[in-house]
């Protein structure tokens, strides 16, 4: 019996150096350089137009934006990968949107949006960036039914999103459970990118925001909604259809994006 033990033990260190010898190396050959994972999730698209201003369609506005905040980053950053979750006018639900960052196993997700306001408040413009949020007050709300009603487009909308109503006030806690550990970091990106919006592309910062967007709730890494500006006030619509205004305002989420990237750097 002793022997027996003896033997095992034997056979038991000789493994256990093995993994300590070997392990290394294959951590190594697996994550050589393990690139910073971006998804950039241009909102709607398809048969989905999002907001709608007098002459512009938030799908195409934040297209045209996500692919020039894309091309920065993989011009100017060599270390990170893009992941898109549409390139093209088509239409994807919030689920296969949170699905495909979760499966890209990203370090980022970034959804790119449009503003409205109802009819009578026009003059209201200028940018917001969103982190998940289990508070519904005010115009927060009114941003989380209007970004979140994309749900009704799907008949089955009611096993799929697990009871979800884009509608309640009243936030089902267990929604909000994956996201809270990324919270301070999402807070941290949302910030920069408000913050080169208003120095880099010169836009009114409205700042950043909490609401309960299905969207954030579902992803499992620090995740911001970007809402561009109001295609309801008619010199904002204006500027977000022009190229120039695209560049700056990508520009300007490339600069936020880097600038979250340092950081962490900095903090390893
Ligand atoms: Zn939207």
């Amino acid at each position: 019996m002793r022997t027996k033990v003896k033997n095992y033990s034997g056979v038991l260190l000789v493994l256990f150096f093995a993994l300590l010898v070997f392990a290394p190396y294959q951590g190594l050959s697996q994550n050589a350089n393990p690139k910073f994972k971006v998804v950039i999730d241009p909102g709607h698209g398809g048969k989905d137009p999002g907001t709608r201003g007098k002459n512009l369609l938030e799908k195409d506005v934040v297209l045209a934006v996500s692919m020039k905040v894309g091309k920065y980053l993989n011009e100017l950053l060599s270390d990170v990968e893009v992941v898109y979750t549409r390139t093209t006018d088509v239409y994807h639900d919030l689920k296969v949107r949170a699905t495909a960052a979760n499966e890209a196993d990203a370090d980022l997700f970034v959804s790119i949006h449009a503003n409205a306001m109802p009819a009578g408040n026009e003059g209201v413009f200028g940018t917001e960036t969103y982190v998940m949020g289990v508070k519904n007050t005010g115009r927060n709300f009114e941003v989380a039914k209007r970004e979140n009603s994309v749900i009704f487009l799907e008949e089955d909308y009611k096993e799929k999103y697990q009871g979800f109503d884009p509608n309640s006030q009243d936030v089902n806690i267990a929604f909000s459970i994956m996201q809270e550990a990324y919270q301070e970091n999402s807070i941290l990106l949302a910030q920069n990118i408000e913050d080169q919006f208003s120095k880099r592309a010169g836009r009114k910062s409205r700042g950043v925001k909490q609401s309960s967007l299905w969207v954030l709730w579902n992803t499992s890494m620090p995740s911001v909604l970007i809402e561009l500006g109001y295609l309801t006030n008619p010199k904002e619509e204006r500027e977000l259809g022009s190229a120039e205004v695209q560049d700056y305002l990508a520009s300007a989420i490339f600069r936020g994006i880097r600038d979250y990237i340092e950081y962490l750097k900095s903090t390893r």
